[in-house]
């Protein structure tokens, strides 16, 4: 994906970009994508050597449900905004070469390429371990039903995870 900066008109730019499943970006992406993700993407450059983005990530990914595994869609709308910035002539510029918000690229580039920054926000941004619905009874432990299609007669402790982990904590606080 990339934003050709010959095409700015009147200091803007808009781009509409898709990834479909087989994108470079979705590498090591675990979930799974069946229609293309869409970005669209917003340049202005207010000020020399500087430039704005504001991307718009939309789509729909798949993950098994973190209690019965099955197929599970994840809403993804994403907005964020990445400044980049050519550096100055001089050394008496005060912008920090480092400095998170801001991305530097060369001077007098022809394009900036906007993989990373998408890849990032998609992968940091896509919730994880998703539940099909707030009700889902999920697997028997003991012998592998789908609990939100039979019951079994098995005798299961039921006994939440995430209270699991709290009291685990509260016993190391306590040795
Ligand atoms: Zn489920
Ligand atoms: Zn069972």
């Amino acid at each position: 994906m990339r934003l050709d900066l010959t095409k700015l008109r009147e200091g803007r730019l808009e781009e509409r970009f898709e990834i479909g499943p087989d994108h470079p970006v979705l590498e090591g992406y675990d979930f799974e994508i069946r229609e293309p993700i869409g970005v669209d993407v917003e340049l202005v450059h207010p000020a020399q050597r500087t430039f704005v983005m504001t991307a718009r990530i939309r789509g729909t990914a798949l993950e098994p449900c973190r209690r019965c595994l099955v197929p599970t869609a994840v809403e993804i709308d994403e907005t964020f905004r990445t400044v980049f910035q050519e550096p100055g002539r001089d050394a008496e510029e005060s912008d920090e070469p480092g400095d998170d918000d801001i991305v530097w690229i060369d001077r007098g580039a022809a394009g900036i390429e906007i993989d990373r920054q998408v890849r990032d926000r998609l992968f940091l941004e896509t919730e994880r371990y998703p539940v099909c619905r707030e009700e889902c009874k999920g697997i028997c432990p003991v012998c592998g039903t789908n609990r939100n299609e039979k019951e079994c007669s098995c005798t299961v402790e039921t006994v939440d995870s995430r209270w699991g982990e709290l009291e685990k904590l509260d016993l190391g606080e306590k040795g």
